[in-house]
């Protein structure tokens, strides 16, 4: 008898939007053959987890019937592209990023029939033939020539696919929401006077996967590459994932993903090959404001007479328990007011297009359900992200989702205990180094080492726009206090006005951090 395997399986949601349809039904599968939870992910997709291997097609087809998609959410191909999640109608510049974060997936998704083939032929509901998707692939590939050559079908993936996963995300100036350094690709909306959309910054080799213990392996923020017009953005994507494709590392995965080739080569090499792909020079980058961090909850204007609202969702886990039903809140929103919801790079969920007559209905279901205001929430939680780890990923080596709640109550003790009880900063946990949390942005971390113990990294930014740096090796959960109690105090003494934590970690540098650290004795 074969073992029983249990899966996780993913959203690919441009953007984050999720149709209320989808909502429902994927709400329904985590009941019918889940853990009875959702995750928001980090890349604004939803996450099933516990799906047993001989489920899989049941909830795949599920998905597709109800406007949702799984297709390279996983694999070395491109991820989910992510998108500024405000569902804003009177700034055009947002309508630009999700519509560019769709179109982008649509033109980087797969275009061989296999996963249709697997996944939603046979005895199921749906036929490749009725699945719109499914058409256009077929029609792409050429449906019935049985001797159709792969790189016809694939043309940027060709027969091979890319080394690694590849990240993209649009963001729009000003607002950094989805941490587009971070990403192997990104784009800056960049629109002229008459708010016209004219094209797009361009950054490229972000990355925050690494391993403990290999100084070969890094964590790497985007570096800005110049300007393309719209009219040339394709081509421009195309070209940039075909020199990955062509030049990323297909011996060692730990050194394959695309930063690795910015790294090694410079910007300047990389744009000089990049000629090769795409033959003209990129004109210079556009100045843009300073990017700010926007989690846009509680309640918003949607620019056009309806609103949104913002619902934290802490650890981007939507569920039922003792004092918070989050996840019964949600369903009956989404079957009540047939509201669509988008998921935000940091694990919350707005409800969109909700009428000024429905605002008092919907507030009064979040409350019943115990989801608090933003003005509710401790600004440390609000500000926090943890990855799964244990005990659904099978790459864990420490608690992250499971003890984030711990630490950052034992975090806000210290501080009060410190005279520091009004300030917050951002803080991110991740059971391994893989990072998927993006512990290396935040201006605290932990990167699970060992069992109960953490890399400590110190130093991001609020606004993420700065890698941190790491500070301890293994810090003992037991010694949390001890730990950061020194670095708290000293940030206390020695901040200048209205300095934040990470940039007064970033200021002072680890060594004097450590220095103090050393010498610090507890009063
Ligand atoms: Fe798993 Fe590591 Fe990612 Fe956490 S960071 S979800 S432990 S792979």
């Amino acid at each position: 008898e074969e073992a029983q395997y249990s899966m996780m399986l993913r959203t690919r949601s441009p953007g984050g939007f999720i149709p209320w349809q989808l909502y429902v039904a994927l709400d329904k599968l985590s009941d019918r053959y889940g853990n009875h939870t959702l995750r928001a992910t980090t890349r604004q997709g939803f996450q099933l987890h516990g799906i047993l291997k001989e489920n899989l097609k049941a909830v795949i087809v599920d998905i597709t019937k109800n406007m949702g998609s799984t297709v390279g959410a996983c694999g070395d191909i491109n991820r989910n592209v992510m998108a500024p999640p405000a569902p804003f109608k009177n700034k055009p510049e947002y309508d630009y990023a999700r519509e560019y974060a769709v179109k982008l997936a649509d033109l980087l998704a797969p275009q061989a029939g296999a996963y249709y083939d697997i996944w939603l032929d046979g005895e199921v509901a749906v036929t490749a033939s009725e699945a719109p998707e499914v058409t256009e692939a077929r029609k792409r590939q050429g449906a019935g020539t049985a001797k159709t050559n792969i790189s016809d079908i694939e043309p940027i993936y060709g027969t091979q696919y890319l080394p690694r996963k590849f990240k993209i995300a649009i963001a729009v100036a000003g607002d950094n929401s989805v941490d587009l350094y971070t990403n192997d690709l990104s784009l800056v909306v960049i629109t002229n006077a008459a708010n016209e959309l004219e094209g797009f910054n361009v950054y490229v080799g972000g990355g925050l996967g690494r391993a403990h213990n290999n100084d070969a392996t890094i964590v790497r923020i985007a570096d800005s590459i110049g300007f393309v017009p719209v009219a040339k953005v394709y081509d421009l994507v195309k070209a940039i994932v075909a020199l990955q494709r062509d030049y990323g590392d297909r011996h060692n995965r730990r050194h394959s993903r695309f930063k690795y080739i910015l790294e090694e080569w410079g910007v300047e090499k990389f744009k000089q090959v990049l000629l090769e792909y795409y033959p003209t020079k990129l004109a210079d980058s556009r100045e843009l404001p300073p990017f700010k961090y926007q989690d846009y909850l509680g309640w918003h204007e949607q620019g056009d007479g309806k609103y949104f609202v913002g619902v934290s969702i802490e650890s981007g886990r939507v569920l039922d328990r003792e004092g918070l039903q989050l996840k019964t809140a949600l369903r009956e929103i989404s079957e009540k007011f047939h509201h669509d919801f988008v998921l935000t790079p940091n694990q919350n969920l707005l409800i969109t297009e909700i009428a000024a007559d429905e605002k008092e209905e919907i507030q009064k279901i979040l409350d019943r359900c115990g989801i608090l205001a933003p003005d509710q929430i401790d600004t440390l939680v609000r500000y926090s992200m943890a990855c799964p780890a244990f005990p659904t990923c099978g790459l864990a080596i420490a608690e992250s989702e499971r003890a984030l709640p711990d630490i950052l109550a034992r975090i806000r003790k210290l501080l009060v205990r410190l005279g520091l009880e009004d300030e917050t900063f951002v803080t991110r946990i991740t059971g391994c180094p893989n990072g998927c949390a993006r512990p290396y942005m935040a201006e605290l971390a932990f990167v699970g080492s060992a069992v109960d113990e953490y890399q400590v990294w110190l130093g991001g930014s609020f606004n993420s726009t700065r890698l941190a740096q790491p500070y301890v090796q293994r810090l003992h959960i037991n010694n949390l206090e001890k730990g950061l109690e020194p670095l708290f105090f000293y940030f206390k003494k020695d901040r200048v006005e209205d300095e934040s934590f990470g940039d007064f970690c970033d200021r002072k540098g680890i060594e004097d951090l450590r220095q103090f650290a050393e010498t610090y004795v507890s009063e």
